[in-house]
C-alpha cells in the first residue's frame, strides 16, 4: 500500500485484531482500494477518519440460554454489533450458525456500513446472530431460543435504534418468533424493529426475493455495461438459501441456464437446467440436504463437498457464490477461469478470498463485489420499514421495481467511481470508493464523535 496512514490503520487493526482473521481480511479488502481517495484527503489524518471507521461504535455478546425438548438446559453466545450510525438506525442482519463468533460478526457488520451507504437509503450499519445451530432443532426449540435471544437484544434495539433482520439460519420463522417476543416484552406494536416479517403481519412483498433478484438486476447492468447480456449464459449458483433460490429464479427468467447449486454437504450439476421448483421443495418446504434433488432429475450428478466446494470446478459462463464467506480461494478461482468463467457475482457476504479476487480482476473476470451486488436485501428491508412507517403496503410490482433502480443505481455509483479514479472495470474498488466517500462525509458533518 503506498499511503503511510492507510498502511499504519491496516497494521494496527490487524495488530489489535489479531485473533479476528476474516475483520482483518474485510477491514484490508476496503482499505486497499482507498488509496487514492485518502491521497485526496490528507485532513483526514487529523481527525482519525480511518481509525473511527474501522472501531465498532458499540458490541454487545451475551449469554442465551434455553431449554432442549429433552428439558436440558444449552447455552449459546449472542451478539449485536453496531459498527456505524452516521447514516441512520443500524441495519443488518442475524446469522443462527455454529461458526459464528466475534470476528465474523464484525466483518459482517462493517461490510454492512458500505452496503447500505450504497443503497442511499438511511440506514447505518450493524450485524448481529448466534453460534446458534438451527439443523436438527424442532421448532419448539427453534422458538425457545429465538424467545431467549431477544430477551437480551430487545434491550439495544428499536425501529429508531437498530433494526436487525434474517441472514444465514434466519428466516421468517425466526424473525416471526424474535419478533412476537420482542412485542410482549415491549407491550408495543413497534413493526419496524425488525424486517423480513411475515406478510400478514408487516413484511413486506418482494423481500424474500430481493436479495436474490437484486444481484441478478447487478449483474444485468454490469453486463450491459460491458457489451453482454445473460441471455442464454451457463451459470452455478452456490447454496441453496434464501439467496441462492431467487438468484437462480431471476437468472432463470432472463434467459440463463443455471446448471448447478449446493449446500455445505456437496453440489448438483444438472446439465439441461436445475428444476428450481424442486429445490424450493426440499430447501423451503422439507429442510432437507440438496442431494435428494437426484430423485427429481436423472440427468443430475452429485458431488460431495471435500476440502473445497466443487461447485466451482464446473464449466459456466457466470458463477454467483450464494452461500457463505471465502468460499472461492485462489484454486477455485484458477479452475473458473481455465474454464472461461466471463462474470462472477457475490451474493454472499465475502464469498471470494482477496487472491482469488485478484486473480479474477487481472483475468479480466467481470466482478460484482457483494457489497453492492448483494444490498437488494437490505434495501428492501429499509422498503419495508418505510411501508411499516406509513402504516401501508405497496404491491410485488411495485417493490420489484424500486428494487430494479435501486441496484441500477448501484451499478452506476460503483462504475462512476471506478472511471472517475482511473480503475476501469474495477467494481470491487469503485463500490469501496463511492460508499466511503459517503460514510466520511456524514462523519466529518457530524464531528468527533
Ligand atoms: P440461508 O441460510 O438461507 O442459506 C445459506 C446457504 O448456504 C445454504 O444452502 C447453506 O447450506 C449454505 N452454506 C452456509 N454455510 C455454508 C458453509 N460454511 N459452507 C458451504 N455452504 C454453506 O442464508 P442466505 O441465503 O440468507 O445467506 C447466504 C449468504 O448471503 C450469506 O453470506 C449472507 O450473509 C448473504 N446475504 C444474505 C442476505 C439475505 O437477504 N438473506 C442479504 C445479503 C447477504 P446448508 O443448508 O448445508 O448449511
Amino acid at each position: 500500500m503506498g499511503n503511510a496512514y492507510l498502511e499504519k490503520v491496516l497494521n494496527d487493526v490487524s495488530k489489535k485484531n489479531s485473533n479476528e482473521p476474516e475483520f482483518v481480511q474485510a477491514v484490508d479488502e476496503v482499505l486497499s482500494t482507498l488509496e487514492k481517495v485518502i491521497d485526496k484527503h490528507p485532513e483526514y489524518q487529523k481527525i482519525a477518519m480511518l481509525e473511527r471507521v474501522v472501531e465498532p461504535e458499540r458490541l454487545v455478546s451475551f449469554r442465551v440460554p434455553w431449554v432442549d425438548d429433552k428439558g436440558q438446559v444449552q447455552v449459546n453466545r449472542g451478539y449485536r454489533v453496531q459498527f456505524n450510525g452516521v447514516l441512520g438506525p443500524y441495519k443488518g442482519g442475524l446469522r443462527f450458525h455454529p461458526s459464528v463468533n466475534q470476528s465474523i460478526m464484525k466483518f459482517l457488520a462493517f461490510e454492512q456500513i458500505f452496503k447500505n451507504a450504497l443503497t442511499c437509503l438511511p440506514i447505518g450499519g450493524g450485524k448481529g446472530g448466534s453460534d446458534f445451530d438451527p439443523k436438527g432443532k424442532s421448532d419448539d426449540e427453534i422458538m425457545r431460543f429465538c424467545q431467549s435471544f431477544m430477551n437480551e437484544l430487545q434491550r439495544h434495539i428499536g425501529a429508531d435504534v437498530d433494526v436487525p433482520a434474517g441472514d444465514i439460519g434466519v428466516g421468517a420463522r425466526e424473525i416471526g418468533y424474535l419478533f412476537g417476543q420482542y412485542r410482549k416484552i415491549k407491550n408495543i406494536y413497534e413493526a419496524g424493529v425488525l424486517t423480513g416479517k411475515g406478510l400478514d403481519y408487516g413484511g413486506s412483498l418482494a423481500r424474500k426475493e430481493a436479495t436474490g433478484y437484486g444481484l441478478i438486476y447487478f449483474m444485468r447492468e454490469m453486463l450491459k455495461a460491458n457489451g453482454r447480456t445473460i441471455k442464454g449464459k451457463t451459470v452455478s449458483v452456490s447454496g441453496s438459501g434464501n439467496v441462492a433460490i431467487y438468484a437462480c429464479e431471476k437468472a432463470q427468467e432472463y434467459g440463463a441456464n443455471v446448471v448447478a447449486m449446493s449446500d455445505s454437504n456437496g453440489c448438483i450439476y444438472a446439465p439441461n437446467g436445475i428444476k428450481l421448483d424442486v429445490v424450493k421443495e426440499i430447501k423451503e418446504e422439507q429442510r432437507l440436504r440438496i442431494k435428494e434433488y437426484l430423485k427429481y432429475d436423472s440427468s443430475a450428478q452429485y458431488f460431495e463437498t471435500t476440502d473445497r466446494p466443487k461447485i466451482w470446478e464446473i464449466k459456466v459462463d457466470i458463477a454467483l457464490p450464494c452461500a457463505t464467506q471465502n468460499e472461492i480461494d485462489l484454486e477455485s478461482a484458477k479452475k473458473l477461469v481455465a474454464n472461461g468463467v466471463m462474470a462472477v457475482g457475490e451474493g454472499a457476504n465475502m464469498p471470494t478470498n482477496k487472491e482469488a479476487i485478484e486473480y479474477f480482476l487481472s483475468n479480466n473476470v467481470l466482478l460484482a463485489p457483494a457489497k453492492a451486488a448483494n444490498a437488494g436485501g437490505v434495501a428492501t428491508s429499509a422498503l419495508e420499514m418505510s411501508q411499516n412507517s406509513m402504516r401501508y403496503f405497496w404491491t410485488f410490482d411495485e417493490v420489484n421495481e424500486k428494487l430494479d433502480r435501486i441496484m441500477t443505481n448501484i451499478f452506476e455509483q460503483c462504475q462512476k467511481a471506478a472511471q472517475e479514479y482511473g480503475l476501469g472495470t474495477n467494481y470491487v474498488a469503485g463500490a469501496n470508493i463511492a460508499a466511503f466517500r459517503k460514510i466520511a462525509k456524514a462523519m466529518r458533518s457530524q464531528g468527533i464523535i
